[in-house]
């Protein structure tokens, strides 16, 4: 069988993917690759690279690679895209997200703050990859593989293990600082909240709470009645310290 060698260099963040942690890797191959499967076969999931060039020239996913060539690979925020505007490889701007099932504190957060995220404890992976290809969703993951289904147009690997962290690195990777609509979006199903007459809602209620509070928000999905009372306050304690986390990193 024939080999023929393929260098490839990976820039910004991407060498945090790659087992030696060296950027330059130099591969050999036996068959007709693509070029997102050699990268990918060095441990960098697709949903990360912005953009590929291939002996200087921007390349797509399923460009097949050639002998000797030399493949360059760029993360988001890369200060090469500004060159290559037109071949970029991800999208910013998405506003909805699946998040797999051990992510549960990091949905929470961004429920919170009004942001679409579909989740499900016990959702398989097959699962998880249909659902974000079918509704258009990030897949937001710390299972590297899972974003290398060709299937998974577009996604996040979580770096940190760190719940406040990792809903900093979602806001920034995706754009979503000012797409923030906290207190609008049920924590527990992901739907809208509809605000909600006192009277429609008094059979809830806790007696105090009959008492001290006057204006109410109910679930669109699943009916939980929201109020101002301490909960809320823990809540709005929570969107100060996202916020405040936000504003160091920007
Ligand atoms: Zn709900």
């Amino acid at each position: 069988m024939t080999t023929f060698a393929v260098l490839l260099t990976f820039h910004d963040d991407l060498s945090f993917f790659l087992k030696s942690k060296q950027p330059q890797i130099d591969r050999q191959l036996t068959e007709r690759s693509s070029v997102k499967d050699v990268i990918e076969a060095c441990g960098v999931p697709h949903t990360e690279v912005d953009l590929i060039l291939i002996n200087g020239k921007p390349a797509g996913f399923e460009k097949v690679l050639a002998q000797d060539a030399v493949v360059d690979v760029y993360g988001l925020g890369s200060d090469r895209l500004t060159h290559f505007p037109e071949n970029r490889l991800q999208v910013c701007e998405i506003r909805s997200f699946v998040a797999d099932g051990h992510l549960g504190k990091l949905v929470r957060d961004l429920r919170l703050l009004g942001i679409d995220v579909a989740y499900d404890r016990d959702a398989e992976d097959r699962q998880l990859v249909k659902l974000a290809s079918d509704e258009h969703r990030a897949l937001l993951t710390r299972d590297r593989r899972l974003l290398m289904h060709a299937a998974v147009r577009h996604g996040y690997y979580l770096r940190s293990q760190n719940p406040l962290a990792q809903t900093i690195e979602v806001l920034q990777r995706f754009d979503l600082a000012s797409a923030l609509t906290p207190f609008t979006r049920c924590i527990r199903c992901n739907a809208k909240l509809e605000s909600a007459e006192k009277e429609k809602v008094l059979g809830e209620l806790e007696p105090l709470t009959k008492i001290y509070y006057d204006q109410f928000r109910r679930c669109s999905g699943c009916g939980q009645v929201y109020w101002s009372g301490s909960h809320f306050e823990k809540l709005e304690k929570r969107i100060q310290a996202i916020q405040a986390a936000l504003a160091t990193k920007a």
